[in-house]
């Protein structure tokens, strides 16, 4: 608007008008006079996602396939818990991490998104469900598809968006960006933004964590223990820690005493998530009381441990597998059932 020669009153106005009030168009911002909508109309332009297929799960949650304007599709996952509803969203389409466990990783990277790519996930969930039963999101996880951290440059101006108080004002304290752990972005995006930060350690020592994480010849386990325990938290938080449990693997009460060892001069908190079993791998989810004695181990030591609830699992919603909605949901006939949820679409379309 500087550019253009705008002052900064219209300027918050167009802005609310695009985060607050979901204006499509140019035409559609409100108070903004003639000149200034030629003007805009010919230095910018408002692109949205167009939403593909949404999946509608026995449990609640929702997923939401989105086509980019080059053909590509991401998704985002709506999570209703008690009085949280989370929206899972992705930052790249595919993704470059390789870790042998996930689905999306077989795609590699296709691509970036671009910033009002990640920025419009919450926008237009928000905005539909606003008109459809009042509800709102409360909490933002980049756990989608892809590695945000590999996609810093965009990443930050979208949750900037989210954050601001004339966007989508969306409280830090409920905005989580989880990572593989690329260490020294760690860094960059905890001196950009007071966002929460998972790391998805998964493993207890260097050649387990090698064997599914690939990105560990890169930053060993050890660096990234060291990027923990010096991250610069603030006082109160605390740095998530998700331990994928793949029966066999990494889920017996050694792998828990390294766990714990490997964490002690870190603020952490652990979530387990109990592997989500899928055809394209001969992985297994451990017995249940084994993940529970995992946690109890920690958590009699005064590490504080959840267990992550498998949510979406008969849309393929759950962590790790993401990638593949539309195929999975020709195989299963959804795009003609009732989990098909009818009619979306996150703007009236007349
Ligand atoms: N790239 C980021 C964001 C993806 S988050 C990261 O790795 O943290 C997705 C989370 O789901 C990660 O903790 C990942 O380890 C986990 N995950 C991937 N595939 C899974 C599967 N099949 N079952 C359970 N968790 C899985």
């Amino acid at each position: 608007m500087q550019e253009l020669g705008g002052d900064p009153a219209l300027a918050q106005r167009i802005y609310q008008g695009l985060w607050q009030g979901g204006a499509r168009t140019v035409d559609e911002l409100p108070d903004v006079g003639a000149a200034w909508r030629s003007a805009l109309r010919n230095a910018a332009f408002v692109s949205m996602l167009e939403p593909d297929l949404v999946l509608a799960s026995d449990d609640g949650t929702r997923k939401y396939l989105w086509r980019l304007e080059d053909g590509h599709r991401i998704e985002s996952v709506l999570i209703p818990d008690g009085d949280r509803l989370t929206l899972c969203m992705s930052s790249q389409v595919g993704c470059a991490m390789a870790c042998t466990f996930c689905l999306t990783g077989d795609l590699g990277l296709k691509r970036q998104l671009k910033a009002s790519e990640i920025a419009n996930q919450p926008l237009q969930v928000g905005l539909q469900l606003a008109r459809e039963d009042g509800r709102r999101i409360t909490n933002l996880v980049l756990m989608g598809m892809g590695e945000p951290l590999h996609n810093l440059p965009n990443l930050i101006p979208a949750l900037t968006n989210c954050l601001h108080d004339l966007g989508m004002n969306f409280s830090h304290r409920r905005v989580t960006v989880s990572t593989v752990g690329l260490v020294h972005k760690m860094v960059e995006l905890a001196e950009a933004l007071p966002v929460n930060l998972a790391v998805s350690v998964n493993a207890t020592t260097e050649a387990q964590r090698r064997q599914i994480m690939p990105i560990t010849r890169k930053h060993s386990l050890a660096k990234l223990i060291e990027a923990m325990e010096r991250f610069p938290l603030p006082n109160n938080k605390r740095i998530t820690i998700e331990y994928v449990m793949i029966a066999g693997f990494n889920d017996s009460l050694d792998d828990a005493a390294r766990l714990f060892e490997l964490l002690e001069r870190v603020r952490a908190k652990v979530n387990l998530i109990p592997y989500n079993e899928n055809p394209d791998r001969d992985l297994r989810t451990p017995p249940h009381d084994r993940v529970k004695a995992f946690q109890h181990y920690l958590v009699s030591r005064g590490l504080s441990c959840s267990i992550r609830t498998t949510r979406g699992t008969d849309i393929s919603a759950a962590c790790g597998q993401l990638g593949k909605a539309r195929q999975q949901a020709t195989e299963h006939g959804w795009l003609s059932d009732a989990r098909r949820v009818a009619g979306f679409a996150p703007f009236p379309t007349s």
